[in-house]
């Protein structure tokens, strides 16, 4: 098979099948094969892993992963693309299979029984970048067998995703992927490397899954809650943002008491707090 990262076969495809891109589906084909490489080496498929791409579009990236892994799962939502992927650029695997959905409505759960005997699988994908973060949270939350994510995301997206406090970018994000994973930005990708060309730039960020969280937290929701509502209202402190919010079942002074026993002065604020202060603080007050 001819690879689709080389532009003239895409553009190729492209015109064999008048395929007219829909800006609402965040369609941004991959034309690179050194980008496409480097997702590949990234995620280290082997012939041991079932590989769930969220998103193939033309199946570029699925015939690299159909390549290398054993059995891939690709769920596409744009159903004009499913004749191009069955009758023409994925035909020749027989390792693949295509399903036409929306990831966010498919049991992942499911497929990760029926293809993989429930053992954790592999997550690697271009993503839609209007529905991101979740994607990444949905996968998480839903306590999907995971051994890795490997994505191409906005470039600030994965930014957010891998910075730690005091910085502008750190955020429930931020928390909330670094409490299940190890996040690690392994390629700087520029727009010209999609077609058609996205405004901003992208990067590709592996996620590992931690075997065990880096915290102990009596109720995962409830520190959850606590966060967003400590970045919710970013520039009060974190005493106010928490009394303010209404949902935590907790009053100012009992706050004012964790924070204390916690060494913290109460004028700290949320952006100032690492994953396991958070965890702490959820625990004191959940106590
Ligand atoms: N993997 C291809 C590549 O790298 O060239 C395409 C990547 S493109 C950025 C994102 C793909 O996700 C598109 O094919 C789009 O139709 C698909 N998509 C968008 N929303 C989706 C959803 N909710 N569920 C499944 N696929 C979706």
């Amino acid at each position: 098979m001819a690879t689709l990262g080389i532009p003239q076969n895409t553009i190729a495809i492209l015109q064999k099948y008048n395929f007219n891109f829909q800006k609402k589906f965040g369609q941004n084909f991959l034309i690179d094969t050194r980008v496409l490489d480097r997702i590949i080496e990234s995620a280290e498929i082997t012939k041991d892993d079932c590989v769930l791409e969220i998103g193939p579009g033309i199946g570029t990236m699925t015939q690299y992963l159909a390549e290398a892994a054993r059995e891939v799962v690709a769920v596409e939502i744009d159903k004009n693309l499913i004749p191009i992927l069955e009758n023409d650029t994925l035909a020749e695997y027989d390792n693949v299979t295509i399903i036409n959905d929306d990831i966010l409505k498919v049991d992942i759960n499911k497929i990760v029984q029926e293809k993989n005997n429930g053992q954790p699988i592999k997550v690697v994908a271009n993503l839609p970048y209007y529905i991101t973060t979740p994607i990444i949270m949905g996968l998480f939350e839903s306590h999907v067998p995971l051994k890795s994510i490997t994505i191409m995301v906005q470039k600030e997206v994965a930014d957010r995703m891998q910075v730690g406090p005091g910085t502008k970018d750190y955020g429930a994000l931020s928390l909330a992927v670094q409490y299940y994973a190890k996040p690690e930005i392994v390629a700087n990708v520029p727009p010209n490397c999609f077609i058609p060309r996205p405004n901003v730039g992208s990067a590709v960020i592996r996620l590992t899954r931690h075997d065990k969280p880096p915290v102990e937290v009596k109720d995962e929701a409830y520190m959850f809650a606590l966060i967003r509502a400590s970045f919710n209202q970013r520039r009060k402190t974190l005493l106010n943002g928490l009394t303010n919010a209404g949902n935590l079942g907790v009053t100012k002074e009992q706050i004012t008491e964790a924070l204390e026993q916690m060494g913290l002065p109460a004028t700290i604020r949320g952006e100032a707090l690492t994953l396991e202060q958070f965890g702490e603080l959820s625990n004191l007050l959940k106590a």
